[in-house]
């Protein structure tokens, strides 16, 4: 019986991948590649299809006798999604369909589905919790809302197990070096940070400076991409066990601002960043900080790397060896 994890050669599902490989597990990559990484996942078993595909679903469901889903395959950028909302409700809504419809078809059903803290828009509480009001600011928060609605709605008709794991924001790389982050093009602070260090930008934009914090800079919850990747693997093995559908925020708990993120790569690398103040980036709130409290005591998750120095220590690892991304 294998695992089938969908967008598996992207950045927080070719980390699943390898810590799944690592515990001996059989997985099945399915990724379109639009996005995700053919090097990311050397060696595993990679079938390179669509999620609208939903015969070449099924077809792979049985090749590799699946039995459980781990569904990463999305778009995932907020501002294009505001600019482009056809894409995300079909890549995202209309492609979730297609891999349920899949999945009921061969009996499939367990999955765990990479949600998101932009569900919850401007939050009313900090730290966020689960049963916080949900009110996505972004077409990528709202696609992601319904796509939670959408397993609710087929657990109660078809018995279709699921969690859902809302992160805040995924950082950090690999501890062997060898895969990271790399979009094309990059949107998410830390690797453009990185590609200043690099020489490829010449300065980092500090999107708002008049946000009602400390600095004035926005606030988020950094968290390891390899710690995500665990709790994924808590999850999917809880539904094994037979756990009925549930929801869990994943975040470290602690908050850092723009300016204390580029601070602090500054002293990890010993090296000056060239900063520039600019306009707020659309659909931004001001502070965004998980309480995961409930996976912590559900399922016994542990974040092990607890500072935003270790997690940028390995991300600097990842860029600075590999300056092009994957292209190398
Ligand atoms: N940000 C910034 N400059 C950049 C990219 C991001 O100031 O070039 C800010 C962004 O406004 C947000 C924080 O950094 O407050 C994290 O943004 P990112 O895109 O990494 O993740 P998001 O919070 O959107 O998921």
């Amino acid at each position: 019986m294998s695992i089938l994890i969908t967008g598996g050669a992207g950045y927080i599902g070719s980390h699943t991948a390898w810590e799944l490989k690592a515990q001996g597990r059989d997985i099945v990559i399915y990724d379109n590649l639009s996005r995700g990484h053919r090097e990311a996942v050397k060696g595993m078993p990679l079938v390179v299809g669509d999620l609208m595909d939903t015969s070449l679903l099924e077809k792979t469901m049985d090749e590799y006798k699946v039995d459980s889903v781990i569904h990463f395959a999305a778009e995932s950028q907020v501002g294009e999604s505001m600019t482009d909302p056809q894409k995300y409700y079909i890549n995202n809504v209309s492609g979730t369909l297609s891999l349920l419809k899949a999945m009921k078809e061969k009996s499939v059903n367990k999955i765990v589905f990479s949600s998101t803290a932009a569900t919850y828009g401007e939050p009313e509480r900090i730290p966020i919790d689960e049963a916080s009001r949900k009110n996505p600011t972004s077409v990528y928060g709202r696609s992601k809302l319904i796509m939670e609605q959408i397993l609710t709605d087929f657990d109660m008709a078809y018995g279709l197990r699921y969690v859902a794991l809302r992160y805040f924001n995924a950082a950090g790389a690999h501890i062997s070096g060898e895969i990271g982050e790399c979009h094309n093009p990059e949107t998410h602070l830390i690797p453009i940070i990185m590609q200043v260090l690099l020489g490829q930008r010449d300065e980092i934009s500090i999107f708002g400076t008049d946000y009602p914090t400390p600095d004035g800079t926005c606030i988020r919850d950094y968290i390891h991409v390899t710690d995500l990747a665990h709790a994924h693997i808590l999850a999917l093995d809880a539904l094994y066990q037979g756990m009925k559908s549930k929801v869990y925020n994943l975040g470290n708990g602690n908050g850092f601002s723009v300016k204390e993120v580029i601070d602090t790569v500054e002293k990890v690398t010993g090296k000056k960043i060239k900063r520039v103040e600019k306009d707020r980036r659309e659909g931004d709130p001001a502070i965004l900080i998980a309480s995961s409290d409930r996976i912590i005591k559900e399922l016994g998750w542990e974040p092990g790397y607890n500072t935003l120095e270790e997690i940028i220590q390995t991300a600097w690892n990842w860029h600075s060896n590999h300056p092009d991304g994957f292209k190398q």
